[in-house]
């Protein structure tokens, strides 16, 4: 198991100087983050579109130390919302974003990450599209269900992700099934305790089974985030016997992940999320990358080698 090696190692310093300066790291980043500004996006965005698959956006970033920098994050969405206006694309193209950017691990971290973010909602709201909230750590997810539920008084379209791996997730699940409810059932990309989380991945992937069932048999809008061919036939299986029509329910994928079966459920009629994300403070995201697939760290190490 080389994911959670690398997920620990991703915290060491010198490991994040190192990947960081390495000159091959920039073309390998740019297979998972397509840019760095708004003005790289706005055409990739398009592009995505264009082909007929939708967008959430992930401004990236996390482990800020400053409030300044919560107010910047905050700022980079209102830009992006303001660039999406344009394009006229509503609930197309919606927002991700991750509390800790927004400063929730700081001192009075919950009050000023919903500071943060209820700007950004209600931005998305006016141009007719929404934000889903995701998951981190563990550690963080009581304030993050805290926050979804505050926002979801005033926008009650406002998402919410929940991990699979997490023993806490069925509970969730079905208090989150409820009508008019956005949820994004992932696996887990975090090293978590064997005190809160399933460690292998057959256990894995059983409770996202589980925890998938509960959200298609109820009243909410499951959106399924998964590359995983087994648990997306799954999945449409599942939506077939509880009676859900394609419009009450989508996929989810990464950008640069399978963009092949992007368009291939795309082409069933099936609405086609892609997650893109942009940004320069990529390595949080990037080193989660490389930790669920091997393959992405041997190329990562060749390319490095082969220079
Ligand atoms: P896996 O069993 O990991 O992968 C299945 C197959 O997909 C692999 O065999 C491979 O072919 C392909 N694949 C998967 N990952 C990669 C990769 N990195 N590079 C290349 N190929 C790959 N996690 C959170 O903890 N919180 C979140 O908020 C969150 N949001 C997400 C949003 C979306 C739209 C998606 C798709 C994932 C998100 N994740 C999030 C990550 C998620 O938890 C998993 O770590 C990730 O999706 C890999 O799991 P999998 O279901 O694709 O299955």
């Amino acid at each position: 198991m080389l994911g959670p090696v690398i997920l620990a190692a991703s915290r060491s310093d010198r490991i994040r100087r190192l990947i960081s300066a390495a000159p091959v790291t920039k073309q390998v980043v740019d297979r998972f983050i397509p840019g760095e500004r708004v003005d790289d996006i706005v055409p990739v965005i398009r592009e995505l579109t264009g082909r007929g698959l939708d967008v959430t956006m992930d401004v990236v970033g996390e482990d800020i130390t400053r409030p300044e920098q919560a107010a910047a994050a905050r700022d980079a969405y209102l830009e992006l919302i303001d660039r999406l206006k344009e394009l006229e694309l509503g609930e197309r193209a919606e927002m991700s974003v991750k509390l800790s950017l927004f400063g929730q691990a700081l001192d009075g971290g919950h009050e000023l990450a919903l500071a943060n973010v209820r700007p950004v909602v209600e931005a998305a709201a006016a141009i007719g599209t929404t934000v889903t909230l995701d998951a981190e750590d563990h550690t963080t997810l009581d304030s993050t269900f805290a926050i979804h539920d505050e926002l979801r008084r005033d926008f009650p379209q406002t998402g919410c992700v929940i991990q699979a791996y997490l023993f806490r997730t069925e509970a969730d699940a079905r208090r989150l099934a409820e009508n008019g409810s956005r949820v994004r059932l992932v696996k887990g990309a975090y090293k978590e305790p064997a005190d809160v989380a399933f460690q292998q991945k057959a256990e894995i992937d059983k409770a996202y089974v589980r925890v998938l069932k509960i959200l298609m048999d109820g009243e909410g809008y499951p959106m399924i985030g998964s590359h995983d061919p087994r648990l997306i036939s799954i999945a449409q299986e599942l939506a077939h016997r509880a009676g859900r029509k394609l419009d009450e329910y989508e996929f989810q994928m990464l950008y640069g992940i399978r963009g092949d079966e992007h368009l291939r459920l795309a082409a069933e009629g099936h609405r086609m999320r892609v997650y893109t994300a942009y940004g320069t403070d990529w390595y949080g995201y990037f080193m989660r990358r490389l930790a669920e697939k091997p393959a992405n760290l041997r190329f990562f190490a060749r390319s490095m080698v082969s220079k």
